[in-house]
């Protein structure tokens, strides 16, 4: 068995895991409403939505990148970008420019790191987001940017128009 092969059969049921807690996670972040137009997950089925590409792995899991969308409304972010960016900046001043930030530090996920993620994410269903402090050994300590890491309270903002 070659290398990738033996990382892929390792890290994708890991990956898997993280994907199912994100999912669950991101619903109770956000009362399970979507956050654009405020459907309820009990009727619309909502999507596990990345305001930068799910494909930059070392944002994929930080809730910090996270979404609740329904199918309209995450087309609608798809289809109109730029619409769609000023909402996002209405909404959430500073959190663009903050996950770019964090993005252009362009950090590898290894294999080692998903244990450490799928912990974290446990770690924050449990806590209900008490931190976002995904990859401590690489980002700065909430200590030190207080101001970054704030976590948005689900069900205080605003539903947007
Ligand atoms: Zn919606």
């Amino acid at each position: 068995m070659g290398y990738n092969e033996l990382v892929k059969i390792k890290i994708r049921p890991i990956e898997r895991r993280c994907e199912k807690l994100s999912r669950e996670l991101n619903k109770l972040l956000h009362n399970n409403r979507c956050e654009r137009c405020g459907k309820s997950g009990d009727v619309y089925k909502l999507d596990w939505s990345h305001v930068i590409s799910r494909e930059v792995k070392c944002l994929k899991y930080d809730p910090d990148n996270w979404m609740l969308l329904c199918f309209q409304c995450h087309k609608w972010w798809h289809d109109w970008p730029t619409r769609s960016a000023e909402w996002f900046e209405n909404k959430y001043p500073g959190r663009k420019k903050r996950l770019h930030d964090k993005e252009n530090k362009k950090k590898t996920i290894h294999a080692e790191d998903y244990l450490k993620i799928e912990a974290q994410l446990k770690e924050l269903n449990t806590n209900r987001y008490q931190s976002l402090d995904i990859f401590p050994a690489r980002t700065p300590t909430l200590a030190q940017n207080s101001h970054i890491d704030q976590p948005y309270i689900p069900g205080t903002s605003a539903i947007a128009h």
